[in-house]
């Protein structure tokens, strides 16, 4: 049997590995375009910033360390022009020619590859994608020869990396995102933290703003912005998004949604013998089943690994699972991290839900060196489900993403976060775990004991009901609503009588710093017979919001 696959990165060599160690026999034959195979893409921004010393450890294996241990036929330089899927060969074109090869099974496993917008200029050779180990040692080298600004297009996963990387290299580095924010899968109330963690790097961002042009300079290139500002520019990273490499195997008949390979829960095209996965392919969304791209590199790598069981052991194989996009990405001192459906995917899919902001600390407080947690989480109001969920902060945001993630994987609900028994010692988390936290809270939402209102309510809570701010009287004359009454927590049971005095019949809308103080008025007003709610998050979501808002640029008038 020939098993032939196309790319070698991340998916393709995934499925040739598997396949050899499924089967000593078979003639694995692995074609890649580029010059190299088993390239750690993931670390290129970390290479480019010079976290990452040695150009060698970006390649994980070689052509030859391949055909030593698997007894891999890995051929760099090959690019697949075309598909005949009745005779089942590919044709190939390589530095001496075109050839043809014949499959019994056929994996393709072509990636994605840049967006490049119709922006005049884009050619300047200052522009470069990150997305190859060439251009990584291309930019590496522009770097350490005197680069002093860098402008990089697009906020994404890899324009923040990118920017980041520049930035730790002593470049002055401007980011420019057409999104209203960075990180656009990022909930707003959550890009606040990463928009100032950008600043802190002294990376100067620009939301809602697209690039309009790129002017060629004997010395530097100028990006001119659609609002007129003009940057300077040695470097320019093109990061504006991906799409899916795979015009070669459309036009041979292989079925295409939007140009991404469509495949059946075994990785299996419309075409007999072919298999598909990894960015070239759609994937199920787990939470709101919609068919998507999922550019990441965990769920390429087991789809590979389930592809070739699908083809050397059909009879057991697996089928690869529905993902939850679980991401995470360092900004500066932070981290943001996120799994399973936004704000923007649950609207989309017509699906309720509830969310709960919580801003625990990473550990036991007592414990020296503590950073707070921000948490976003999406429920079902009606089974307490877990949707979504989204984690910022210095440090422990990675292990509750992966709590939450494998929550939703599991379709846990609020009550079994409660139930699980998380690691805890004061230098690593608390007894109450912030996940643990977040099912608290999720319950007394779903069971009613909790009711929430939203920065998103704030032009209603302040004309129709009375807020009610429940921190000291400190920390109100530093900040707060105007109208606002206020009532420290601790003197809420006294004073219920100047309460109900300055509601006058109208809903009580509580707040405080977190989240925390605000529930605990919000039970003694409702056991007062109060229409109460507490704001989720309370100030510090609320701020972040209304500062992002203010910050996004307006629409403009017709
Ligand atoms: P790839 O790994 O991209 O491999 C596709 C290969 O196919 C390419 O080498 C290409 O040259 C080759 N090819 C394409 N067409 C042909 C053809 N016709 N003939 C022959 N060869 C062909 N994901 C994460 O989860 N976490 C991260 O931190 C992360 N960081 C990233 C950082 C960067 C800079 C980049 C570029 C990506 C990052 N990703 C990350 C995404 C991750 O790398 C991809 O999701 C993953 O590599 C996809 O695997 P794949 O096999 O589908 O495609």
């Amino acid at each position: 049997m020939r098993i032939v696959v196309v790319g070698g990165v991340a998916g393709g060599m995934s499925a040739a590995a598997r396949a050899r160690r499924l089967d000593e026999t078979a003639e694995i034959v692995v074609l890649e375009r580029g010059p190299y195979v088993s390239f750690a893409n993931c670390g290129l921004p970390y290479y480019v910033g010079g976290e990452i010393t040695d150009p060698g450890a970006l390649q994980v294996q070689t052509p030859e360390s391949l055909r030593a241990a698997l007894a891999l036929d890995v051929r760099t330089g090959h690019d697949v022009i075309g598909v005949d899927p009745v005779a089942r060969t590919v044709t190939v074109s390589t530095a001496d020619g075109v050839d043809e090869l014949g499959y019994d099974a056929l994996v393709l496993s072509p990636g994605a590859k840049a967006v490049r917008p119709p922006i005049p200029g884009l050619d300047s050779p200052r522009v470069s994608t990150l997305r190859t180990v060439d251009e990584a040692l291309m930019m590496r080298a522009r770097v350490t020869g005197g680069a002093g600004r860098a402008v990089v297009l697009g906020a994404g996963f890899i324009g923040v990396e990118a920017a980041e990387a520049l930035a730790k290299a002593g470049l002055t580095v401007t980011l420019v995102e057409l999104a209203p924010h960075v990180l656009p899968p990022l909930e707003e109330e959550l890009a606040f933290y990463a928009t100032h963690a950008l600043a802190r790097l002294g990376i100067d961002v620009r939301a809602g703003v697209a690039a309009t042009e790129i002017e060629h300079g004997a010395e530097r290139d100028v990006v001119v912005l659609g609002d007129g500002s003009r940057l300077e520019a040695d470097l320019v990273v093109l990061s504006v998004g991906v799409r899916p490499d795979t015009e070669v195997f459309e036009r041979a008949g292989v079925a295409c949604e939007r140009g991404a390979i469509v495949v059946d829960e075994h990785g299996r095209t419309s075409q007999p013998g072919i298999w598909a996965v990894g960015d070239a392919v759609v994937s199920v969304d787990a939470v709101t089943h919609v068919l998507r791209p999922v550019p990441l590199a965990g769920p390429a790598n087991r789809a590979g690994r389930f592809v070739a069981d699908d083809i050397l052991r059909p009879a057991t194989a697996r089928p690869i699972p529905p993902t939850t996009g679980t991401a995470i990405v360092r900004v500066g001192d932070l981290t943001a991290a996120m799994t399973g459906a936004n704000r923007a995917a649950l609207d989309a899919a017509g699906i309720d839900y509830r969310t709960l902001h919580l801003h625990p600390g990473q550990h036991a407080s007592y414990f020296p060196g503590t950073s707070t947690l921000h948490l976003v989480v999406h429920i079902a109001p009606a089974d307490g489900r877990v949707l979504g969920a989204q984690v910022v902060g210095e440090d422990g945001a990675d292990k509750r993403i992966d709590v939450l993630s494998t929550a939703i994987r599991a379709g846990m609900t609020v009550d079994d976060l409660v139930d699980l028994d998380l690691a805890y010692a004061p230098p690593y988390g608390s007894a109450k775990d912030p996940v643990t936290m977040t099912g608290f809270v999720g319950q007394n939402v779903v069971d009613g004991t909790l009711r929430l209102w939203y920065p998103d309510d704030i032009e209603q809570v302040v004309t129709e009901a009375l807020v009610l701010d429940v921190r000291t009287a400190g920390e109100f004359a530093r900040g707060h609503l105007n109208g606002a009454l206020n009532v420290p927590h601790t003197e809420l049971r006294e004073r219920i009588g100047e309460v109900r005095e300055a509601a006058a019949g109208r809903p009580v809308r509580v707040m405080c710093h977190s989240g925390w103080r605000s529930y605990l008025a919000h039970r003694i007003l409702v056991a007062q017979g109060f229409d109460s709610a507490s704001l989720s998050g309370g100030m510090e979501t609320l701020a972040a919001a209304l500062q992002m808002r203010a910050a996004a640029p307006q629409p403009a008038r017709a």
